[in-house]
């Protein structure tokens, strides 16, 4: 069988099998797969590839590699394209936290924590969504139109890694985050038999989502939210995108 030798971005290399971590992977090739299949094989999902290069030459995943080649496998370039008008997203059920910190800045967030895969890829293909996981398993979906696994444990660093990457524009205090609806300002008397007697007494301010009925004011939580609206303005900042 002929052999090929792949070598990946130092981005890419995590989703390597330890024996490969090093970035080069010498495979056989049976004469018939594409490169993006060998590429996917060795558990890289395409959706996290940017170029791929045989002995140099940009080619595409569909490319049949012959024994021999050298193929660099880069990552995606950030900011990076989305194939839809604006970038939004889908969340797969185990990014709600992530989900509430994206829809604080603005950004049009789905999200359920009862959706199964396919629901999840049906509703990102439907609403030009990218879906957002950290299950490579969901990447390799041959129907995804737009996917990205999210990088980083905590969802502080999820939020940086998804606003670096995908650099959206930005419109903290603007949608629900409970439910992604857009919040609008609304004048106290509209909502004052709704709030409790000490919120009452010591604010004026308040919006409401459109959607859900949610009431929202600069509470007790106000300053830790703000520093989140700060860093996510900082990570957009250094995708190369200034928000206007
Ligand atoms: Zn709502």
């Amino acid at each position: 069988m002929d052999r090929l030798c792949l070598r990946f971005a130092a981005e890419l290399r995590f989703f390597l099998a330890p024996r490969h971590r090093g970035g080069a992977a010498r495979v056989g090739h049976d004469g018939t797969s594409s490169l993006g299949h060998v590429v996917e094989s060795l558990k890289v999902p395409l959706t996290e590839v940017g170029a791929l290069r045989v002995d140099g030459r940009p080619v595409a995943p569909s490319h049949r590699p012959r024994g021999g080649e050298t193929v660099d496998v880069l990552a995606v370039r950030r900011p990076q394209e989305v194939p839809f008008p604006v970038p939004r997203f889908v969340l797969d059920v185990h990014l709600g936290a992530l989900a509430r910190r994206l829809r604080l800045v603005g950004v049009d967030s789905a999200y359920r924590n009862d959706m199964d895969d396919d629901a999840l890829v049906a509703q990102a293909n439907a609403e030009q969504r990218v879906l957002l996981t950290k299950d490579r398993r969901l990447l390799h979906r041959r129907r995804l139109q737009a996917g990205a696994y999210v990088r980083g444990a905590h969802p502080d660093r999820q939020l940086d890694d998804v606003l670096e990457r995908f650099a959206p524009p930005l419109a903290p205090w603007s949608r629900c985050t409970a439910c992604n609806g857009a919040i609008v300002p609304v004048s106290k008397d509209d909502v004052a038999d709704r709030l409790e007697p000490g919120t009452r007494a010591d604010y004026d301010t308040f919006a409401q989502c459109r959607s859900c009925g949610r009431i929202y004011w600069p509470g007790a939580h106000h300053r830790r939210l703000a520093a989140v609206v700060a860093v996510a303005r900082e990570a957009v900042a250094r995708s190369g995108c200034e928000q206007p």
